[in-house]
């Protein structure tokens, strides 16, 4: 009997191993559902273990999992696949202050900066308004008579012959003048012989020749600060388009107004602007006694929990606040834009209603001064991540209270390499040991936000890398780089671009990093950032996603 059953029960036996394995297989091989697998990639995950990864999976717009590229593949079953072939990923690149906004709007106009003549300002202006037709507002900034061969100031013949009805406001570089034409004085109703306290309208034989003088470009420039919804929407999305195209996943806007916030919510929450915003409200009674009473802002896109302030001016116009006189203009100390009460008092407000306090500082004296009324404020260390934006110019005696206070420096990498050839002749060469000195600063706090200020600078976070690592402008000057002993480490310029500023926008939680239960916000380039500035040079961002969702 045995020798028949044996044969029988060896086969159920095998039929069940066999089951086994096939259970055992299915619960592996695509398992599991993903949105997206991201593969032949080389991922830097920047989290703190610093491992590299092959492929990642993301579903709901978070990062499931990351690991080998067999592990990923055959584990998810995915609706899409991207083939990075080969290439490099960071973590989306963040910018820690910038004029996302300001950027957008600046779009807007036509830019005349560098205009050799006006023929050519009207040459500019012709193009844009033949890329931008319509009926609405021609505006332009950027003109220096000083520059043409002929310094005659311009009047407005040629544009009422070119624009008999589209109103056309084309400034000068400093906003002092304008020039305007017939159909914007009528559109304004601007009486040509009515008198504007403080501004001059130029008249020709009783007849005005559209050259305004201050006030009476003021004006106009209302119109502008009032811009309709239609242009501030179409600012925000040209803003939008620049950044992804650059790698960047999420801004920090240093300073809006109510109104503005409200209609990047509005638009996040279309589904027209994808783009995660840390916006720091402009310091003005309107803007907080609407944030003490609403209370701050945490959405998957947006965050609003922080105040922008001045404290001075900056170092180019000699508007920085500094301890002793400028070493080019004697006897003058710069602008300090505020009364120290004034500063307690945000920094009071900000601490009542849990807000981040990040004031701009560019001289040595603006920073000794906020970083004394933080003190007095924070009382010591703290989890409330304030911040000093630019911290520009600092006695080596007030370093320390970056430490004492839990302070975060952020700073502008290309200003080093923009201000450098002449930030000397205003500072001279003590001072200038003790500026632009980010590695110092990054001592301080471990740690430092990085960001460049555009459209102060360009928007690009790669010359921001070069200008921490290199300290070599977009042209490779200065040669030998600008005061390299302050240069970043590769790793920590990185950082500063990602994982730091999530720090500094309390947001790294979901960003920053590439970890799993994080956000998929990341960038593709060509290769790794590295040290090798020929290699660096030739890299490109290919793509950027927010959320899982290819945005470039
Ligand atoms: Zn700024």
């Amino acid at each position: 009997m045995a020798t028949v059953v044996d044969p029988f029960i060896r086969m159920i036996k095998n039929i069940a191993s066999a089951l086994v394995i096939a259970v055992s297989l299915s619960a592996c091989y695509h398992s599991q559902e993903a949105d997206l697998v991201v593969h032949n990639a080389r991922i830097h995950g920047m989290d703190e273990s610093g491992t590299t990864h092959q492929a990642m999976a993301i579903r709901d717009g978070r990062i499931v999992e990351l690991g080998p590229e067999r592990q990923i593949l055959n584990r998810y079953a995915a609706e899409k696949k991207f083939d990075a072939g080969g290439r490099t990923i960071y973590p989306g690149f963040i910018d820690g202050h910038c004029h996302f906004f300001g950027y957008g709007l600046n779009k807007q106009k036509v830019d005349l900066s560098g205009t050799g003549s006006w023929n050519e300002v009207i040459e500019r202006t012709k193009a844009f308004a033949a890329a931008n037709p319509g009926d609405g507002w021609l505006l332009g900034r950027g003109w220096d008579q000083n520059d043409w061969a002929d310094k005659t100031l311009p009047d407005n013949t040629i544009l009422n012959t070119l624009f008999p009805d589209r109103p056309v406001l084309l400034q000068r570089i400093d906003g002092h003048a304008a020039v305007v034409n017939q159909a914007a004085m009528e559109r304004v109703g601007l009486d040509p012989k009515a008198t504007i306290e403080g501004g001059l309208m130029v008249l020709h034989e009783g007849k005005p020749t559209g050259l305004l003088v201050d006030n009476a470009v003021a004006v106009f420039q209302k119109i502008f600060d009032d811009a309709d919804d239609a242009t501030k929407r179409k600012a925000l999305l040209d803003a939008q388009a620049d950044c992804f195209a650059v790698g960047l996943t999420m801004v920090c806007d240093a300073g809006l107004d109510v109104g503005t916030i409200d209609l990047i919510r509005a638009m996040q929450h279309e589904g027209t602007l994808k783009i995660r915003v840390y916006a720091m409200v402009a310091d003005a009674p309107g803007n907080l006694d609407h944030f003490a009473k609403g209370g701050a802002i945490a959405e998957d896109r947006l965050k609003v929990r922080s105040v922008k302030v001045y404290a001075d001016g900056a170092l180019g116009s000699h508007g920085a606040l500094l301890k002793q006189p400028y070493s080019d203009q004697p006897g003058h100390h710069g602008l300090q834009l505020a009364s120290r009460e004034h500063f307690l008092e945000v920094a009071n407000w900000c601490k009542q209603h849990g807000f981040q306090m990040n004031t701009h500082c560019i001289g040595d004296s603006a920073n000794a001064l906020l970083l004394g009324v933080y003190g007095e404020v924070l009382g010591g260390t703290n989890d409330l991540r304030w911040r000093i934006e630019h911290a520009q110019v600092l006695s080596p005696e007030d370093r320390p209270k970056f430490g004492a206070f839990s302070i975060i420096p952020s700073v502008q990498p290309t200003h080093a390499t923009s201000d450098g050839p002449w930030a000397e002749k205003r500072l001279g060469a003590e001072r200038i040991e003790h500026a632009y000195a980010y590695e110092d600063l990054r001592k301080t706090m471990g740690l430092l936000a990085l960001g460049t200020d555009f459209p102060v600078e360009g928007i690009d976070p790669l010359q921001t890398y070069r200008s921490a690592v290199f300290r070599t402008d977009a042209k490779g000057e200065p040669a030998g780089g600008y005061h390299p002993k302050n240069a970043l480490k590769a790793e920590d310029a990185l950082r500063g671009m990602t994982i730091w500023n999530a720090i500094a926008a309390f947001w790294e939680q979901d960003l920053g990093s590439l970890e799993a239960g994080k956000r998929a916000d990341f960038v593709v380039l060509d290769a790794d950032l590295g040290t090798d500035l020929p290699l660096f040079d030739r890299n490109r961002v290919r793509a950027t996603f927010v959320n899982g969702e290819q945005v470039y």
